[in-house]
């Protein structure tokens, strides 16, 4: 192709519209850190002494906004915002994934960074939160093209990450290759290979056996906990689930293992519904085929506003954040919504679904499983000693569900939601941790 052509030809609407306002200049994109200032604000009453140390969670440590330039197939240059934000690291480094998204703010990058430090302190494992993203496409892009834009990436949040500083992973559109571009990036740049740097590597870069299922796995573990303390047969329930990918596809799978009926699924193509209940091993083969639930033969496509109404026992949003609003949280006709997503409800329709009776599992204890075996991940490179899967699964589920049933009994002294009780616990973790480090100078 001539330099003519390739200059003529149409660049990727992944990239943003020239002269567009920097998404953090945007006042509409404010949301997601409002609501996660809403959540600290209501558990700061029962933080005792430490409230007095509250602000640390009200502002994250350090955020880096990254140009990403990279040369497109067809010759052209295109740029793309990028960002990592270490909200907190008063407990250990940095943990949290990386999102490719074409809706990726730094609002949101915030905010999921800071429901990081709440996870990993809601589990205990020995991390702060941090997050990170591209603004972008990444269907739009090539697979060269991909791998250009995660190393520049790589590169430009290279000053922070580290393995003993802040350790990303995969979250929304990024997966094992990615982040084994990244481990590669960051180790090139350093000069000697640093598996421990990223997590959610492929097993034979040092990643973990059961990883992949790991916040599928989680969802499940909470779900059957909670469901034994309100005397929900697992076996018998219906249920329903938003997103089919990584976190989604694992949960729906093992819920139906269990005998769950999955009577409804929903993903960016579309809604599937099948009264007797999806097949979950056919679905997934499609998905894998097709990247959608969309077309799949064996059930019936039905519009995507009647997805939320969909008589269900359980509702898992394992998509994006802000699903479930005060538009939809009426018409939920589950007695359960596990979290597998960040941030999926809104506080608006969170006071819906509490007044309404139906227990939300929240996003900070209900899809901790990644980071949990994301810190087994880290944990076996540094030591160079890899377990098996029996052995990961089964610490896995022992962290859920001691980390689940510590929250209920929390949420049961102090009669608040589960999302309040695992805020009490976390932030006082943080904040205790905060404290005994005292302030430097
Ligand atoms: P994924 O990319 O594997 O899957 C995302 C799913 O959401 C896909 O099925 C996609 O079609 C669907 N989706 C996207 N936009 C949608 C829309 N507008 N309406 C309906 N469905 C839509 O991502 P994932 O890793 O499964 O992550 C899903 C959520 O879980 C995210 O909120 C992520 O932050 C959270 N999470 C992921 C992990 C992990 O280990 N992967 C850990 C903790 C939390």
């Amino acid at each position: 192709m001539s330099q003519a052509s390739r200059a003529a030809a149409p660049s990727p609407a992944a990239a943003p519209a020239p002269g567009a306002l920097p998404s953090y200049l945007d006042p509409s994109h404010l949301g997601p850190w409002g609501i996660y200032l809403q959540q600290v604000d209501r558990v700061t009453p029962y933080l005792g002494n430490l409230s007095r140390w509250v602000e640390t969670l009200k502002r994250p440590k350090r955020s880096l906004i990254v140009d990403v330039p990279i040369e497109l197939d067809n010759g052209t240059v295109a740029h793309f915002e990028g960002y990592r934000v270490q909200h907190n690291t008063s407990r250990g480094p940095g943990k949290g994934g990386v999102r490719f998204h074409q809706d990726v703010t730094l609002s949101e990058v915030m905010a999921l960074s800071a429901w990081m430090s709440i996870k990993n302190a809601a589990v205990n494992v020995p991390y702060g939160g941090a997050k990170g993203g591209i603004r972008v496409d990444p269907r739009l892009l090539s697979r060269g093209e991909l791998e250009r834009l995660t190393r520049r990436y790589t590169s430009e949040i290279g000053i922070i990450i580290g393995p003993n500083k802040d350790i990303p992973a995969p979250d929304v559109n990024t997966d094992g290759q990615v982040m084994a571009w990244m481990m590669d990036t960051y180790s090139m740049n350093q000069g000697s290979t640093a598996t421990g740097v990223v997590t959610g590597k492929p097993i034979d870069l040092g990643g973990s056996l059961g990883r992949v299922e790991a916040t599928g796995r989680g969802v499940f573990t909470v779900g059957v906990e909670a469901a034994r303390h309100i005397g929900l047969d697992v076996s018998q329930a219906r249920l329903i689930v938003q997103g089919f990918g990584n976190v989604g596809g694992v949960a729906a799978k093992l819920f139906a293992e269990a005998g769950a009926r999955v009577v409804a699924v929903q993903d960016h193509g579309g809604t599937v519904y099948r009264e007797a209940g999806l097949n979950v091993p056919e679905l997934l083969k499609h998905v894998a085929e097709h990247r959608t639930v969309a077309g799949f033969a064996d059930g019936e496509k039905i519009a995507d506003d009647q997805f939320w109404q969909v008589d269900c026992d359980i509702l898992i949003p394992a998509a994006l954040e802000g699903q479930i609003n005060k538009t939809n949280a009426g018409k939920i006709r589950a007695r359960m919504v596990i979290e597998g997503a960040n941030g999926p409800t809104t506080p608006e329709a969170d006071d819906i679904l509490q007044e309404r009776g139906v227990l939300v599992l929240p996003d900070v204890i209900a899809n901790a499983g990644g980071v949990t075996v994301s810190y087994f991940e880290w944990v076996q490179d540094f030591s160079s000693f890899f377990w098996d899967e029996d052995e990961i699964n089964a610490r896995l589920v022992r962290i859920m569900k001691a980390a689940f049933n510590a929250i209920w009994l929390t949420a049961q002294e102090h009669k608040v939601s589960l999302r309040t009780a695992t805020f009490i616990i976390a932030c006082t973790r943080i904040l205790h941790a905060r404290e005994l480090r005292g302030l430097y100078p």
